[in-house]
């Protein structure tokens, strides 16, 4: 775990980055890229505190595209209802 709060603070500094710019909201609004695949994606998002997480080598933030969740704020893919949301 120690690993994954050392990302976050890689991420929570370009998610700063984006807020200044104004392109995202909070951190809810974000789509993260990154080396996560040690571990369980749904920890990463909850770890991270984003919508979207997608394992790739270089580590990256960008605003997340798709429609906020009514109930979470997470932002999903397409309109249909969260996948989590559902789950639960
Ligand atoms: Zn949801």
């Amino acid at each position: 775990m120690k690993e994954l709060l050392e990302l976050r603070k890689q991420v929570y500094e370009q998610i700063e980055e984006l807020r200044k710019q104004g392109l995202v909201g909070s951190s809810l609004e974000c789509h993260v890229t990154g080396p996560f695949q040690d571990w369980n994606i749904d920890d990463v998002l909850d770890v991270l505190i984003v919508s979207q997480v997608e394992i790739a080598p270089e580590l990256k933030v960008i605003p997340a595209i798709g429609t906020k969740c009514d109930r979470c704020f997470k932002i999903v893919p397409n309109q249909e209802n969260c996948s989590r949301c559902i789950r639960e």
